[in-house]
């Protein structure tokens, strides 16, 4: 096996606006990589020039010293030894969990003892291996699902693509299939490509997050970095919660990670008097001096006699926690976590531990 690598691939459907634009990536060998973005912007694409049922239109991909494609060569997805997991798995229902899976051989022409040997194996990976002889009609939905990627690994391919695969999911079943996904991962040792819109699904499984938006690359690292460092409003208003906030600094000096000696010169105190009366109306911008967006995490609020006394607007239960959003005395919004209920309209005075420039 190989890292995947796609050079500058670009896509133009000819409707004047490319569907992929320039984007470069590499996939190394064994990892897990989200492809992660809002629908429409360009991440079934990619995975379809990948497999190999789409030829791009500038650029190129390689699985290591192979070239899979340019825009003038083309290897046809056969011979790319890729397997690809769509949202609907199709499993035959006339067949038992065993054929089901190995079909994939047969259609190579492979049988006794090494197609036997290659079911078990695939199945076990995905526990089912109990479940040889049982219908589809009999399987729950997750074990359905296990049962398409035991299919698809069968064949030892050295790239899994999966397009949304748990898009039609609930939450339950979906929290299920992740620790699934996970495991899947693990113990094949696939190189995988795992699209999806949703960012808590890209985090929970993903050994490496690339963050896509309008057919181009914004950022691509590990999950725990891109929630700590994002970079640029984009990929800090898609992944995690959090509050962007215009402050004055200048975005061309200081450290990037802000922390509280250096916010509270930019956030108004309660009962500062800045001169003028009437200040805390003004908006953001109307002293010209130059601003900064800064990426609040609501964990990183916290309640502290000595901070910035704010207005609770509202407070949403979540079981553990109030999901609670705060106006500040500039009039901007930001969201913090609270144990205790607190309702619309009471004080709180927060400290807001750290905060990421973006
Ligand atoms: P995503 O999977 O992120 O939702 P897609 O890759 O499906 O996005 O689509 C990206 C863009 O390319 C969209 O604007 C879509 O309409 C367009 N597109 C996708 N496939 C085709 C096609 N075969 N012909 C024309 N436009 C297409
Ligand atoms: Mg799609």
């Amino acid at each position: 096996m190989a890292k995947l690598i796609l050079d500058r691939v670009s896509k133009d459907f000819g409707t004047g606006r490319s569907a992929v634009d320039g984007l470069s990536l590499e996939v190394r060998d064994g990892g897990f990589l989200a492809l992660l973005g809002p629908s429409g912007c360009g991440k079934t694409t990619v995975l379809r020039m990948i497999a190999g049922f789409e030829q791009p239109t500038g650029g190129s991909i390689r699985l290591g010293e192979k070239l899979l494609t340019n825009s003038e060569s083309y290897l046809p997805p056969e011979r790319r030894n890729m397997a690809m997991v769509f949202q609907s798995y199709a499993l035959w229902p006339h067949m038992n969990v065993a054929d089901n899976v190995g079909y994939p051989l047969k259609v190579r022409g492979i049988s006794g003892e090494r197609y036997r040997e290659k079911v078990r194996e695939a199945l076990g990976t995905v526990r089912l291996g109990d479940f040889a002889d049982r219908r589809p009609a009999d399987l729950s939905g997750g074990q359905r699902q296990r049962v398409a990627l035991a299919r698809c690994l069968v064949t030892s391919p050295d790239v899994v693509l999966l397009d949304e695969p748990l898009a039609n999911l609930d939450r339950h079943l979906k929290t299920e299939m992740e620790e699934t996904f996970r495991e899947f991962h693990q113990r094949s040792g696939a190189t995988m490509v795992y699209v999806t819109h949703d960012q808590s699904e890209a985090m929970a499984l993903a050994t490496d997050v690339a963050v896509m938006s309008e057919g181009r690359l914004m950022q691509v690292a590990a999950p725990a970095e891109i929630y700590a460092r994002p970079e640029g409003r984009l990929v800090g208003g898609l992944v995690g919660r959090g509050s962007i906030l215009s402050v004055p600094i200048s975005s061309d000096v200081g450290p990037r990670l802000l922390d509280w000696a250096a916010l509270r010169e930019v956030l108004k105190r309660p009962g500062d008097d800045r001169g003028r009366p009437g200040d805390d109306r003004d908006r953001p911008g109307n002293d010209g001096s130059p601003r900064a967006d800064i990426l609040v995490r609501p964990e990183d609020v916290i309640a502290d006699a000595g901070g910035v006394s704010c207005v609770v607007e509202s407070s949403l239960y979540e079981g553990e926690r109030y999901a609670v959003r705060l106006r500040l005395p500039d009039g901007q919004s930001l969201r913090a976590y609270s144990r205790f209920a607190v309702v619309p309209g009471e004080r709180l005075t927060v400290v807001i531990r750290s905060a990421w420039r973006l």
